[in-house]
């Protein structure tokens, strides 16, 4: 079924006419019309978009359209994972949208990922809508390049029709941003492996059966180089087997989807979960990264528009002194102040996603050069949704505060892009050293 299904998403968008300049002719306002669940008038400026783009767009849309604000408030509020949200992406194949077509996927770019990304966001289910599919959108692209024959037989077509969900477990108390010090080890048995440590933030491991683990194989101090003996595996996650415990956090946002402590204790793992060459880990995981930075950005642009259609509506119709609020230039400037670094964001966000796309058939596009478009996105995005989310919740006053309205919500959550997968200054750190070419500073 999901096999199908995401090859008819890929046929769907490759008929012969579907181009650029089609793109342009396009009627903007029924794709408009068709779109928001958030019930006020979408924002974004779609000129310029490939119509493979604008396409995704409507489709997620029209998914996304099934779930309204009251599914999400009362996912936040009780802390329920959004199953039948994942199970409605995976009917149609979205989840495969990156994967290749040759394991069902739709075979897209990241790109239209990052469009699927921004529409779920977008359509007012946040950064919890999001969480809910990212990690098979961005954790399996490693999987998908550097995996054998039989793992992406056995992993990917699962993972496209929704009955394998999977998790990414990276981040360690101990280590934080400074990823190459990750001390959770994998040990090589007679059968396969033994893992024993701890990862934090896992999101969505209560829900997942798989789990792409960056776990050290040799020992740092034995290591070649500090970005040597780190293995990258796709696990089991069995939490009936010993060895395995975990603990949700609790946390500020996106509370429908678990964040999770991870305690592996000789958990046991077969042979077969190694993806590539041992030790070779780290820059295996890298393959996912700037792919990931591009998705959070198109993240964080859906979680602003949003906030910014509904402040807008919001002014436009509440009356104090005799006029609507957005009759005053107080409370009309930031709003139009925040459109336009939305914008400027989402130029960004698409020129990077593109490049990436465009450098896995193009050698001449530097990594470097992908890296500086990704991470800087990325940043932009996320401080645009940050102005965006805090002006939608000023510009409501009270009921800003108040549940009902959604922008407290996406307020809560707009915080995630900035401080993952990789932190505010963690970026400023690397323009600084590598566009810059200032000292390093840690
Ligand atoms: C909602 C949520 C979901 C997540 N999901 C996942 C997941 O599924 N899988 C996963 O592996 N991880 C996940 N993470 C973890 C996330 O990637 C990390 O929280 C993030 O990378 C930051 O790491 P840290 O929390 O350890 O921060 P730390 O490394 O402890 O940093 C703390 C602060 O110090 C600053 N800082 C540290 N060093 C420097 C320096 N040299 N210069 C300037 N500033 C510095 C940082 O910028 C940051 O502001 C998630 C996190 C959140 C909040």
């Amino acid at each position: 079924m999901s096999v199908a299904a995401s090859r008819r998403i890929a046929a769907a968008l490759r008929q012969p006419g579907r181009t650029c300049a089609s793109a342009a002719t396009t009627s903007h306002t029924s794709r408009r019309r068709c779109f928001s669940s958030t019930g006020s008038r979408q924002l974004m400026e779609t000129t310029g978009f490939t119509e493979n783009e604008l396409m995704v767009r409507e489709a997620i849309g029209a998914v996304c359209s099934q779930f309204p604000n009251t599914y999400w408030q009362e996912r936040d509020e009780t802390e329920t994972n959004p199953t039948d949200f994942h199970a409605a992406l995976a009917k149609d194949g979205w989840l495969g949208i990156a994967l290749p077509e040759s394991y069902g996927g739709a075979g897209l770019g990241i790109a239209e990922a990052t469009m699927m990304m921004q529409t779920i966001t977008e359509s007012g289910a946040g950064m919890a809508g999001a969480q809910a599919i990212h990690a098979n959108v961005y954790a399996t692209q490693p999987l998908a390049k550097f995996g054998s024959k039989e793992q992406l037989e056995e992993t990917i077509p699962a993972i496209i029709s929704g009955k394998v969900r999977v998790c990414f477990g990276v981040t360690e108390p101990n280590a934080g941003l400074n990823t190459l010090s990750l001390t959770t080890a994998a040990t090589k048995t007679d059968d396969g492996y033994v893992v024993s440590g701890q990862k934090i933030w896992i999101t969505n491991a209560q829900v997942a059966s798989k789990m792409i683990l960056l776990a050290r194989t040799t020992p740092q101090e034995e290591a070649t180089k500090p970005s040597e003996g780190l293995s990258l595996f796709c696990i089991p996650l069995d939490k009936s087997q010993p060895g395995l415990e975990l603990r949700k956090i609790k946390k500020m946002g996106g509370r429908a989807v678990d964040a999770n402590e991870v305690f592996f204790d000789n958990y046991k793992i077969p042979a077969s979960s190694l993806v590539g060459q041992a030790g070779k880990g780290f820059k295996m995981a890298l393959h996912g990264m700037n792919a990931e930075r591009c998705l959070l950005a198109g993240e964080a642009l859906g979680l602003g528009y949003a906030a910014l259609g509904k402040a807008a509506q919001y002014a436009r119709e509440r009356v104090v002194f005799n006029r609507p609020i957005g009759m005053n230039q107080g409370v009309a400037h930031p709003l139009a102040d925040a459109f336009m670094r939305l914008e400027a964001a989402k130029l960004a966000t698409y020129h990077a996603a593109r490049l990436y796309d465009a450098s896995k058939k193009d050698s001449s596009i530097r990594q470097d050069a992908v890296g500086v478009a990704a991470n800087s996105a990325k940043y932009m995005a996320a401080e645009a949704a940050f102005t965006a989310c805090e002006r939608a919740v000023l510009a409501h006053g009270g009921m800003g505060y108040a549940a009902e309205y959604d922008v407290e919500r996406w307020f809560r959550e707009c915080l995630v892009p900035r401080i993952a997968p990789v932190s505010r200054e963690m970026i400023l750190n690397y323009i600084s050293e590598r566009v810059l070419q200032l000292p390093r500073s840690y």
